[in-house]
């Protein structure tokens, strides 16, 4: 119990205050920044964490003591056996690896002006102007007729070229300047400039066949040996070029695409390779969808973690019914929450909001305006935790997204509490969330890992 009457959350920083402190946070952060630059789409994630877990002796094989299971490689569900009867329940970890971005539209290449452009559509909750006017990768997959994936990354190296969508003048931008940002800025015109060389014959030109998208299609030949055809059923993200990199002058702050959820994956990844393997059952799923509703396949609404979870049970623990698994399983919904934004500060009801640095954040509900859609846990899940928590001391905080009727969100909370578990949120908090280049605390990747580290075990 708290020595002090009165409740209220502590900076991390506060805790985190000696030199031999200091030194694990910035080494940990540094090693979470460095995955950060790396992995940029769901696949990316998914297949960095699959490459970790086999590093660490974990196999496909669901009879194995320590096993994972990727779907499609977008989605992936990792368990420890630990030394707890499987009937006791699971303690899981799940958070999301895909985040916004722009995709490529299946018809993607148009000429216009003499640049060659790709169509997209972007994916997931942006504020399209912040794409504007600034390096951007391309990553993703093609895949050939036969089966072939070619693998697309470019915009990260040093002396690669980038992408980017051009922004308007502000000579000429009198009128867009006076409409709604809804009004001023249009998916539509969210084209990424791909090239701008006429690599083509004169008489070609002269002929009007778009030599500027004619030159990027012998370029994207020569680069990849694929066609125009090839792109109708690739997958190709934009997203934003470079690695992460620390903000201020004490480097208290990582800068990046992606936090949102990604920071959350590397965090409880790090968190379950160190958990010990003794206790209950552990898992993780990582999966995909989450930011536009998680419908699909590879997102928290479909089957899969059920399938890996009767799999399991089937070979460790084939008497228990995999219902009673899920039933009495405890689960930490990881994911991100705005924190306090200095500048916008009236739209946080501040008691009730998180402060950056301050740990992970626990939000008992999600959902909006009467929390409408909201899982919520019980008082009794939530108080196990504080007191984990606590007894460990593990710093942490709790907040709403905004204010009543104002903010609001959803999380993979639900789907989980749809099988009956326990389930709460709990994730760091973040400056510019779903921007190209959202901000985390340092303090709060390391209280995250530790966090989940203790639920863990
Ligand atoms: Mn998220
Ligand atoms: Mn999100």
């Amino acid at each position: 119990m708290n020595d002090e009457m009165s409740f209220s959350p502590k900076s991390a920083w506060k805790l985190y205050r000696n030199e031999a402190q200091k030194k694990t946070v910035f080494a940990f952060a540094e090693r979470y920044r460095q995955f950060l630059g790396r992995c940029k789409t769901e696949r990316e994630t998914v297949l960095y964490v699959a490459d970790m877990l086999r590093e660490h002796g974990f196999s496909e094989d669901p009879a194995a003591a320590k096993t994972f299971r990727v779907l499609r490689d977008k989605a992936i569900f990792v368990a420890k056996k630990g030394d707890r009867p499987l009937e006791e329940g699971l303690s899981l970890i799940a958070a999301h690896a895909d985040s916004p971005r722009l995709d490529f539209k299946q018809r993607p290449l148009i000429e216009q002006a003499d640049v060659a452009q790709a169509k997209t559509h972007y994916y997931g909750g942006i504020r399209k102007y912040q794409w504007l006017s600034r390096p951007l990768a391309l990553h993703g997959v093609i895949i050939r007729e036969n089966g072939e994936r070619i693998d697309v990354c470019v915009g990260e190296k040093p002396g690669e070229p980038v992408f980017c969508v051009a922004d308007l003048l502000p000579h000429l931008a009198q009128k867009q300047s006076e409409q709604t940002v809804k009004e001023a800025f249009e998916g539509e015109k969210l084209n990424v400039i791909l090239g701008h060389t006429l690599a083509v014959t004169e008489e070609e030109k002269e002929e009007d066949k778009e030599p500027v998208k004619q030159a990027l299609l012998k370029i994207l030949h020569a680069k990849y040996g694929i066609c125009e055809e090839d792109l109708i059923t690739a997958e190709l993200e934009v997203v934003p070029a470079g690695p992460a990199q620390y903000v201020g002058f004490d480097k208290g702050l990582i800068g990046g695409y992606g936090h949102d959820d990604r920071i959350c994956v590397f965090t409880a990844l790090e968190a379950f390779l160190e958990s010990s393997d003794e206790g209950p059952a552990k898992a993780l799923v990582f999966w995909d969808k989450e930011e536009i509703g998680s419908d699909g396949a590879t997102g928290a609404s479909s089957r899969f973690l059920q399938y890996c979870i009767e799999d399991i049970v089937r070979a460790w623990e084939p008497q228990t019914p995999a219902s009673h698994v899920l039933l009495a399983s405890r689960a930490l919904s990881s994911d991100v929450t705005a924190a306090i934004d200095p500048d916008f500060q009236d739209l946080h009801e501040k008691q009730n909001s998180a402060h950056l640095g301050h740990g992970p954040c626990f939000c008992k509900f999600t959902g909006s305006r009467g929390k409408y859609g909201a899982s919520e846990a019980d008082a009794e899940f939530f108080a196990s935790l504080r007191g984990l928590f606590n007894k460990n001391n593990i710093p942490w905080q709790v907040a709403e997204l905004g204010k009543v009727d104002t903010g609001g969100g959803g999380t993979v909370a639900l789907f989980l509490a749809a099988w009956g578990m326990q389930v709460i949120d709990l994730g760091p908090a973040l400056l510019s969330m779903h921007s190209p280049f959202e901000l985390a605390s340092c303090a709060d990747v390391y209280a995250t890992k530790e966090a989940y580290r203790v639920f863990l075990s």
